[in-house]
């Protein structure tokens, strides 16, 4: 994509300061999302996924500081703005929904006592219009018999139903990004679905950006643009979508890839974990953060981190691996 990016994020870097020690949750992460775009930014807990967005939001706890980067949204540095500026930015240009949508709901109030308050908070328009535009979120959202739903309380929901008023609740002020935190692992696979497939709908329909963070491979493949596999607070591989399903080239990225369910395996073919553990991040390795897990780690994985290699800039595929070096020792497989 040759426009300039809506969020472009460079070195972010972010540790929690805690009574053991630095937590390096984050280590220079950079990523690009553009508008229109929804990039999946997948990895297992503890990879610093979600800690990347709440730091370029500064939505981080007391024990947790950004130490250096920059997260240029439209052209400014979100973590030079001003407290007031920041507040004005999320819930208008940027909003984050969160896995467990009571945690973000107010029990004690009616849902669209909730939305209408939020709306009324960023706009400047009356009760009565902002009661109108939560009825139309409520039907964007497909909340069945949208217009009696607004007295209801968060508890007479299923949890599919609450995840969709946080997405209207989320929508309410016309984002131009919105940040999807693990939205779907609470429910059950089909509701999972609906889910994720609504969000795909709402962005063709709105055109906004959407970040959509998961643990889980298997989930996103029908609706991300793009994906950035991430692993021990580090961006190890990003491509468009059906590319990185294709032809990872990242060891990681391979390991998760083989360790994700296929309807199509009907050979009976074993799934394969990734033997080990994540990495201690109070603790990080010194080179690759992979490589204790990795059967292909070299001499110099052990003490530098690979630098990102342009595997194939029509398909967006960057890889941080020293395979790809050029005088890396070809792998079983590779052409010849
Ligand atoms: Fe494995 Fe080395 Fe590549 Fe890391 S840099 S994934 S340890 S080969």
């Amino acid at each position: 994509m040759t426009q300039s990016p809506l969020l472009k994020v460079r070195d972010l870097t972010t540790s929690f300061f805690t009574s053991r020690g630095e937590v390096q949750a984050v280590r220079g992460v950079d990523f690009d999302i553009h508008a229109g775009e929804v990039l999946g930014i997948v990895g297992e807990s503890g990879s610093g996924k979600s800690i990347t967005c709440m730091s370029v939001l500064r939505l981080l706890k007391n024990n947790g500081r950004t130490i250096k980067g920059t997260a240029h949204f439209e052209g400014r540095d979100l973590l030079e703005l001003s407290e007031l500026e920041m507040r004005r930015l999320r819930g208008n240009d940027v909003a984050m929904i969160f896995q467990d949508p009571m945690t973000s709901l107010n029990p004690t109030l009616t849902v669209g006592e909730q939305i209408i308050e939020t709306i009324i908070a960023h706009k400047n328009i009356s009760r009565s219009a902002a009661r109108e535009r939560v009825v139309e979120l409520f039907e964007l959202v497909k909340i069945p018999e949208a217009a009696s739903r607004l007295g209801a309380y968060p508890h007479e929901f299923s949890g599919g139903m609450r995840q969709r008023v946080m997405i209207a609740m989320a929508l309410s002020c016309d984002p131009k990004l919105l940040i999807a935190d693990e939205p779907t692992t609470a429910l059950d696979v089909t509701i999972q679905r609906q889910i994720l497939l609504l969000l795909k709908e709402i962005q063709s329909r709105l055109g906004m950006a959407i970040i959509l963070i998961t643990h889980d491979l298997g989930v996103i493949a029908e609706v991300t643009d793009r994906i950035l596999v991430m692993y021990g607070g580090t961006a190890m591989e990003t491509a468009n979508v059906h590319h990185l399903f294709d032809k990872p080239m990242h060891p990681y990225t391979q390991g998760l890839l083989a360790s994700v369910p296929n309807v199509n395996n009907i050979d009976g073919e074993k799934l394969k974990p990734i033997p080990g553990s994540p990495p201690d991040m109070l603790r990080p390795p010194k080179g690759c953060p992979f490589m204790p897990r990795c059967d292909k780690a070299m001499e110099i994985c052990v003490t530098t981190g690979a630098p990102e290699f342009e595997i194939d800039d029509a398909q967006s595929h960057k890889s941080r691996c020293w395979l790809h070096h050029p005088d890396a020792p070809q792998q079983k497989g590779d052409a010849a």
